[in-house]
This record gives C-alpha cells, sequence and structure tokens, in this order.
C-alpha cells in the first residue's frame, strides 16, 4: 500500500527528546535534566487547578480573559496585547508559521533552545545559526547573518543551554541592526531568575519597536511545565496575527486557573528565585572547585564542559551520575558534544549532584 505522500522536510525531522525521568532499577530519582522549577508549584496555584477538574466538561475561555489580566496586573502590561498558549512552544511555532514559509530563513545563536529550529523545519523554513562569542550570542555575527530572506530572529535571552545574557544595551543594538521588518523574538523563559541590573526581559523594547515580541512561561520559575503555558507580549498586528491562527482553546482551563494563582503568588515566585541565587551559586562553587569548567550562568541551570580524555568524558560523567541517580541532560543536540546542563533542584537534589561529580573527579 503506498502511504500518503508526507511534505518535504517532515521526515528530516528528529523529535524532540525530552529530559529522562526514570532509570532502570533506580526507585529515588534526582531529575535534574528539563529546568523544572526547584519547589515545584505555589500550593494555591495546585490548589485551583484542583478546583478546576470539577468544571472538565466546560470548554475553557478561549480568549484567557483572566490570566491575561492577571499577567498584566503583575507586570504592569495591556492584556490586550497580551496572547497564551499551550507553553511558550506553541507561541514559537504560531509565531515561525505566521511569519516565515518554504524559501525563507529564520535565524539564531549557535547554541540556542532547539525548538527555533525544529519548528523552522517543521515549516519548511530554513534555519539559520550564527556563531557565538564563547557561549554567549554575538550581535554582530547575528547581524552579519541576516540577508533578505532573514523572517525572524530568535534570541533566548538568557539562554537555555548555555546560561548566558546579553545586556539591554546589546539587545537594543541588535534590534538597531535589523532590518525594520524582521521580527525579533525575545525568548526571556528564565527572566525571574535575572538578577542583573543590566538586563531587560523585552517588554520595554516590544513598545518602542514595533516588530519585537516577548515571550514568558509558566513552566520555569512557577513550576507549571505540566500545564503548558506560556504568553506573549507583543505589538497589536502580532497579536492580531496569533489571534487567528491559533486553535480556538489553546490552552486549558485548569492551565488557566492554575497558572492566573500562580503569576499573582510574589510570595512564592521571591521565595523560588532566592532558593535558585542561593543554590546556584553554590553549586558553580563547589562544581568550580573541583576543577570543571562551567558557563556563567544567569538561569536555574548549570552548563558544565568536559574533557575529552577517556574516563573523564561528558559520557562518562552522564553514566557516573546516572549510576548515582542523578539525571543531567547531555547537549549533543544543541551542538555541545562535550556538555551537561545540570538544572538547579532542591537543596538535597544538589547535594546529592555535587557528591557524585566529586566522587566523579577525584576531588
Ligand atoms: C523551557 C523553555 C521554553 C518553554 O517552554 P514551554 O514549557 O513551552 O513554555 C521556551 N524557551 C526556552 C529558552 C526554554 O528554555
Amino acid at each position: 500500500m503506498t502511504q500518503p505522500p508526507v511534505r518535504p522536510g517532515i521526515l528530516d525531522l528528529k523529535p524532540y527528546v525530552a529530559g529522562e525521568s526514570t532509570l532502570e532499577g533506580v526507585e529515588h530519582i534526582v531529575k535534574l535534566s528539563s529546568n523544572e522549577g526547584a519547589l515545584g508549584a505555589s500550593p494555591h496555584a495546585v490548589e485551583a487547578m484542583r478546583a478546576a477538574a470539577m468544571d472538565a466538561h466546560r470548554y475553557p475561555d478561549g480568549g484567557c480573559v483572566a490570566l491575561r489580566e492577571a499577567i498584566g496586573h503583575r507586570h504592569g502590561l495591556d492584556p490586550a496585547r497580551l496572547v497564551c498558549g499551550a507553553g511558550s512552544d506553541e507561541l514559537i511555532s504560531l509565531l515561525v508559521r505566521a511569519y516565515a514559509g518554504p524559501g525563507d530563513e529564520v535565524l539564531f545563536p549557535a547554541h540556542a533552545f532547539l525548538m527555533y529550529r525544529l519548528y523552522a523545519q517543521g515549516a519548511g523554513v530554513t534555519p539559520a545559526a550564527a556563531p557565538e562569542n564563547n557561549k554567549v550570542a554575538d550581535v554582530d555575527a547575528l547581524l552579519a547573518h541576516v540577508n533578505e530572506r532573514t523572517r525572524i530572529l530568535f534570541l533566548a535571552n538568557p539562554n537555555n543551554p548555555t546560561g548566558t545574557y546579553l545586556s539591554d544595551a546589546e539587545v537594543r543594538r541588535l534590534r538597531e541592526g535589523l532590518p525594520d521588518d524582521v521580527l525579533l523574538v525575545l525568548d526571556a523563559a528564565y527572566a525571574e531568575y535575572v538578577d542583573k541590573n543590566d538586563y531587560e526581559p523585552g517588554a520595554a523594547l516590544v513598545d518602542s519597536h514595533p516588530n519585537t515580541v516577548m515571550l514568558r512561561t509558566f513552566s520555569k520559575i512557577h513550576g507549571l511545565g505540566g500545564a503548558r503555558v506560556g504568553w506573549t507580549y507583543a505589538p497589536a498586528h502580532v497579536i492580531d496575527v496569533l489571534n487567528r491562527l491559533r486553535s480556538p482553546f489553546n490552552v486549558a482551563a485548569a492551565s488557566q486557573a492554575a497558572a492566573a494563582v500562580a503569576i499573582a503568588d510574589v510570595a512564592f515566585t521571591d521565595m523560588a528565585r532566592q532558593h535558585n541565587d542561593y543554590w546556584l551559586s553554590w553549586t558553580a562553587e563547589r562544581l568550580r572547585a573541583l576543577g570543571l569548567d562551567l558557563t556563567d550562568s544567569v538561569g536555574n541551570f548549570v552548563l558544565v564542559t568536559f574533557q575529552t580524555e577517556p574516563g573523564r568524558t561528558v559520557h562518562d560523567a552522564d553514566a557516573f551520575l546516572r549510576g548515582k541517580g542523578v539525571i543531567a541532560r547531555p547537549m549533543g543536540a544543541y551542538g555541545l558534544p562535550d556538555s551537561l546542563r545540570i538544572t538547579i533542584g532542591t537543596g538535597e537534589e544538589m547535594h546529592a549532584c555535587v557528591d557524585a561529580l566529586t566522587e566523579f573527579t577525584g576531588g
């Protein structure tokens, strides 16, 4: 039987490989593979989700009105200029489909978040990567890679998996150097963790430059990865396009309820940020003291680069950690074949991880 022909490029896609969560024969897993919030979600958000289950037979509010109001209130943004999605992943996909097609290019830094490339390929769009400067996005290299086919530039700021960021001044220089009609997408999935006074998640640039959008997610500091909620702040013309293209009920009712409560729970978010501040520097200090090579991270994870001599490789380290029940994330798919990304978990989990790497390095 002949199969219906699949659109060109689809069968070249390699399905996204999510962080693993089980190890055979290990009961107590330390899962540090997906940058999930260390403290889980706000208990009030979980309660809202449970309560929403009573109305599971009702369709959700397709416009996410209450959630957009809660986000607008928290961040001082006009709810009319927000669109929510099933994770910011969905919004990335919608932006690619709306603004690029076969023959067009989307551009991003070499070690960018993988979904930019995957959604481009899925839409028949050519992905283009500009080299980075020591694992930091390079504004000049990005601008040098812009051509007449470039439709969108994706910048995760801070970036996953490197954990590095660009200052507000650098992001502005990037925007100024781009042709006006190239959409600049600032993906600020880790914005809440950043404690740098030269950093800006992007809302101000959205206001001052017509073709700039900011993406945010509930999957990281809000600990709601399983609920699948993200949002974008964008100019009215982009909001209009996304509302035409998205599916009418793209965010589940229980997820909307949980997210609206989570974003208002400032005490919980503050606690999660303080937790990360402490354990990020604790972990980085200890791993550096073992002689390991760490990239400076402002997110809720660290990128560790291993040596290539036998017994010391990233493969060896990953296998050793797994033997101790610790799951980190090898970064080969991100063009970082010698690196492992380790999420900041609970204090107990970071002790387990550092103890294992101490043993591994013989430190
Ligand atoms: C985790 C992550 C996202 C998004 O996740 P969703 O769960 O789809 O909201 C987006 N961008 C970056 C850079 C991320 O690391």
